[in-house]
C-alpha cells in the first residue's frame, strides 16, 4: 500500500490521507484546514474524486470531515463509511459549517460590492452538504467491513468524542495491516470509554496533537475550574465560557453538574447554553447512552442526563440570545470555541470590558484567533470592527482536553505487540518531533511525512526524521500588532484626558509613516 498525505502534516487541521495500490484507492478523512492553512481548502484534489469508491471517516470534527461536501461537489459518488454516532454528528456539523460560510461570504460580499469588486462564492453551500448524507454508511465499532475482496476495515473506539474511531485496515493481498489512530482521547477517559488498545499492526499513522505535552491532573483541573466559577460568581459579573459544540460543551455541562451536586454552584445561578449547534450535539450525546463510563450511564438509568442541570436554559433564537445582554451573575456557554465567530462574540462585546466579568477558556486556542489574542494577554481587541478593552478576569483551563497527552499516546502506541512502524501526523512539528524522540528511544522506527508526500509502505523504508521546526512568524507578528493596538488605545485615552504636545504629534506621524511603508511592501 501507498499513503499520500494530503493534510495534518506539521499541523492539526486538514486531516486527509489517500491510501492506494493497484487494486484499490480510498481516503481516510477529508478534513478542513483551519487558521493559517485555510487557503489549502480550495486547492484541487490531487486525485479524481469520481474514481474514489470510499472515504473512511474517523470522526465528525470539521478538521476531519469539513471537505466532504467539496469532495462530493467535485464528483465523489462513493460510500462514506463511519460510525452511527459520527453519522448523526456529521449532519449537524456540516450543515452548520455551510451556514457559517454562507453568512461570512454574505458579509464579505457586502463590503466587496461597495468597493466595486466582484462577489465571491463559498467553497460549498447547504445544498452541497445535503448531497453528502445519502452516501453515508454507518458501521458500528468492532465490526469488520470489506472494501473489496482483499481489503477490510474495522472501527475501534478512540475515546476522543462521541463516535470517534481508530481504523484498522487489513490488506490480505500484501499481507499487511495499517492502523490509523484518528484523534485519541485521554487514558483514562472521564466521560467516554477509554481508547481501545490495539495489539497488531505493521504500520501506524498516529496523531501527535500533544506529542510532547502532559495535561494537568483531573484533580488540579477540577480545582482550577471550581475556583474560576466560585470566584467569578463572587465578583458579580457574568461568567463566559467559549466552547466547542461537540464534546467540550457536554463535558463542561457535566463538570457544572458535579459542582451543583457538591453545592459549590448555588442552585439559583442561571446557566445559558447559547449555541444551537451545541444544543443539538447534546441531544445526540443523550441518545447514545451506552457510549459512556458506568457512573455516567447511571444518570440515564435514573431517567436523568449527566449533561443537564435544573437551572440550565437552552437559548434558541438570536432574539433570546440578545436578551442576555442585560443579565449579570449568569454562566453563559456559547460558541465558537476559539471566538472566531458565533454568539460568543456578542457576549464578549458586552462583557469583556467589565472588570467583574470572568472569561474561562476550556479548549485549545489556535494561532491567529481572537481567543488566542486574549489568552496571550492583549489589552484591547477588535470585535465587530470595534475596539474593546479586556478588563475581564481570564482563565485558561486545558485539562478537560478531548485529546490524549504524551503519556496517553505512549500507552496507546506501546501496546502494539508487533512493534509497528510509526508515521506521525496531526501535530505541529515540535510535537511530532518530541513524540518521535520518545518512540525512537524505545526502539521504534519513525517517519514524519510532509504535505503531499507519498510513502510506499515497506518494513525497510528509510526513516524520515527529524524535520526542521518551523517558527510561526505570523502569530508573533499578530501578537505584536495587538500589543501596539492596545498601547495606542491607552495613549488615546491619556491624550483625551490630558491633551497632547507637539513632540508627541511628531512621534505619532513617524509611526504612521512607518506603518504605511510596511503596508506598501
Ligand atoms: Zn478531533
Ligand atoms: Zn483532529
Amino acid at each position: 500500500m501507498k499513503i499520500t498525505f494530503l493534510g495534518a502534516t506539521g499541523e492539526v487541521t486538514g486531516s486527509c490521507y489517500l491510501v492506494h495500490d493497484t487494486n484499490i484507492q480510498f481516503l481516510v478523512d477529508c478534513g478542513m484546514f483551519q487558521g493559517h492553512s485555510e487557503h489549502k481548502n480550495d486547492e484541487p484534489f490531487p486525485f479524481t474524486p469520481s474514481e474514489i469508491p470510499y472515504v473512511i471517516l474517523t470522526h465528525a470534527h470539521l478538521d476531519h470531515s469539513g471537505r466532504l461536501p467539496l469532495l462530493v461537489k467535485r464528483g465523489f459518488k462513493g460510500k462514506i463509511i463511519t460510525t452511527p454516532q459520527t453519522a448523526e454528528l456529521l449532519r449537524i456539523m456540516l450543515l452548520d459549517a455551510a451556514h457559517v460560510q454562507e453568512e461570512e461570504i454574505k458579509r464579505i460580499n457586502k463590503k466587496r460590492v461597495r468597493q466595486g469588486l466582484p462577489e465571491i462564492k463559498p467553497i460549498y453551500t447547504t445544498e452541497d452538504v445535503e448531497k453528502v448524507f445519502p452516501l453515508v454508511v454507518p458501521i458500528s465499532y468492532d465490526n469488520r467491513y470489506p472494501l473489496n475482496e482483499h481489503v477490510e476495515i474495522r472501527f475501534r473506539d478512540a475515546g476522543h468524542i462521541l463516535g470517534a474511531a481508530s481504523v484498522e485496515i487489513w490488506d490480505h493481498m500484501d499481507n499487511e495491516k495499517i492502523v490509523f489512530s484518528g484523534d485519541l482521547g485521554q487514558i483514562p477517559n472521564e466521560v467516554l470509554h477509554d481508547p481501545t488498545l490495539i495489539e497488531e499492526a505493521d504500520y501506524v499513522v498516529m496523531e501527535t496533537t500533544y506529542g510532547g505535552r502532559k495535561h494537568k491532573s483531573l484533580e488540579e483541573t477540577r480545582k482550577e475550574f471550581r475556583d474560576a466559577i466560585v470566584n467569578g460568581l463572587k465578583n458579580g459579573g457574568n461568567i463566559l465560557i467559549p466552547s466547542f459544540a461537540v464534546e467540550r460543551t457536554q463535558r463542561i455541562l457535566y463538570e457544572l453538574r458535579l459542582l451543583w451536586e457538591s453545592g459549590d454552584l448555588p442552585k439559583d445561578v442561571p446557566i445559558y447554553l447559547d449555541s444551537p449547534l451545541a444544543s443539538k450535539a447534546t441531544e445526540i450525546y443523550n441518545e447514545y447512552k451506552a457510549s459512556y463510563k458506568p457512573y455516567i450511564q447511571k444518570y440515564f438509568i435514573d431517567g436523568d442526563s449527566p449533561f443537564d442541570l435544573p437551572n440550565l436554559h437552552i437559548v434558541e433564537s438570536s432574539q433570546e440570545s440578545k436578551k442576555l445582554n442585560d443579565v449579570s451573575g449568569a454562566i453563559i456557554i456559547a460558541g465558537s470555541g476559539m471566538c472566531t465567530g458565533g454568539r460568543i462574540l456578542h457576549h464578549l462585546k458586552h462583557n469583556l470590558w467589565k472588570p467583574e466579568t470572568t472569561l474561562i477558556f476550556v479548549g485549545y486556542q489556535a494561532q491567529g484567533t481572537l481567543g488566542r489574542l486574549i489568552v496571550d494577554g492583549a489589552k484591547i481587541v477588535k470585535i465587530f470592527g470595534e475596539p474593546v478593552k479586556v478588563r475581564a478576569k481570564v482563565f485558561t483551563i486545558n485539562g478537560f482536553s478531548a485529546h490524549a497527552d504524551r503519556d496517553d499516546l505512549l500507552t496507546w502506541a506501546t501496546f502494539f505487540k508487533s512493534k509497528p512502524y510509526f508515521i506521525l501526523t496531526h501535530g505541529e512539528d515540535d510535537q511530532r518531533l518530541a513524540f518521535a524522540e520518545f518512540l525512537k528511544k524505545r526502539g521504534y522506527k519513525v517517519l514524519i511525512p510532509q504535505y503531499k508526500d507519498s510513502v510506499v509502505l515497506k518494513p525497510d523504508m528509510p526513516e524520515r526524521y527529524p524535520v526542521p521546526v518551523r517558527k510561526d512568524a505570523t502569530s508573533e507578528a499578530l501578537k505584536i500588532i495587538s500589543q501596539i493596538y492596545g498601547d495606542l488605545h491607552e495613549l488615546e485615552d491619556i491624550i483625551a484626558e490630558e491633551g497632547a504636545n507637539p513632540e508627541l504629534i511628531g512621534i505619532l506621524k513617524s509611526i504612521s509613516t512607518l506603518v504605511s511603508s510596511i503596508k506598501k511592501e
